[in-house]
């Protein structure tokens, strides 16, 4: 049984009068522990299916499984967005222990794992700042931490490293390798770069413009770690 299923899931936007057709006829399976891409040009859909995914937006069409018997939606989904939405009050380790602290997790694990999380995305030493004292690239590394931080089975990324520059995002682009391969993670990640898809990935869904078709989805196999 896959972790993931999506059949014939489709999703329109009506707003003032007209309708967007995002996402249609979304079709696939993921196996535990996959990760899987979701490439295509802008505006074809892809932040909208992971928007579905997260329980975000409510989809109109199709069915839709996630997860095993038990599998918490509240719980077991970590998402992080290109917008770091971060709470400007709060400093950085509290912002990134957030989720826990909503999931009533014990605190002082919680703070732990914040700080080596903030460490993994290269932010030791910015743990007391607030978020308006860091770049644009380190309030996005932020934010992943803070998806990662209540051990989610399921990891939504949606252009995590957009604000970043090239060099950052090759080696946050390896800790996501790694925390994954290491972790047992289900990760689905939206990107425009097909070099980071492929990078990263071991399924790479690649989405045509205009209403989102899986109109070619195949797996990349990946060299060694
Ligand atoms: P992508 O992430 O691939 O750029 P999106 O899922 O953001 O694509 O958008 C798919 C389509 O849905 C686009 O035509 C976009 O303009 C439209 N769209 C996205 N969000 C909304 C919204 N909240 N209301 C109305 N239309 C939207
Ligand atoms: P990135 O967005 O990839 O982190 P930037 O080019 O924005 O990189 O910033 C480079 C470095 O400059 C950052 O790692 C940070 O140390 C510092 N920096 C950038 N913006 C700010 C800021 N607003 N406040 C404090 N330090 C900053």
């Amino acid at each position: 049984e896959p972790f993931l299923s999506l059949r014939g899931v489709s999703k329109t936007y009506r707003t003032g009068g007209r309708e967007t057709v995002a996402v249609s006829d979304a079709s696939f399976d993921l196996g535990d522990g996959e990760f899987l891409a979701l490439v295509g040009p802008s505006g074809c859909g892809k932040s909208t299916l992971l928007k579905i995914l997260a329980g975000l937006h409510p989809h109109d069409g199709g069915e839709l499984r996630i997860g095993h018997a038990g599998f918490d939606p509240g719980r077991d989904i970590g998402v992080a967005f290109q917008a770091p939405l971060l709470l400007k009050w709060r400093r950085v380790l509290d912002n990134v222990m957030l989720p826990a602290e909503i999931l009533g997790l014990p605190t002082k694990a919680a703070r732990e794992r914040a700080r080596d999380l903030l460490a993994l995305v290269g932010l030791e030493g910015n743990e007391d700042k607030y978020p308006y004292e860091l770049s644009g690239g380190m309030q996005q590394r932020v934010s992943l931490a803070r998806a990662l931080v209540h051990d989610p089975k399921l990891v939504l990324l949606d252009e995590p490293f957009g604000a970043l520059d090239a060099l950052t995002r090759e080696r946050m682009n390896l800790e996501i390798r790694r925390i994954w391969a290491s972790s047992g993670k289900t990760v689905v990640l939206v990107t425009h770069g097909v070099q980071e898809a492929v990078f990263c990935a071991t399924q790479v869904a690649v989405l045509t413009a205009g209403p989102a078709r899986m109109a070619d989805h195949f797996a990349v196999d990946l060299p060694e770690p």
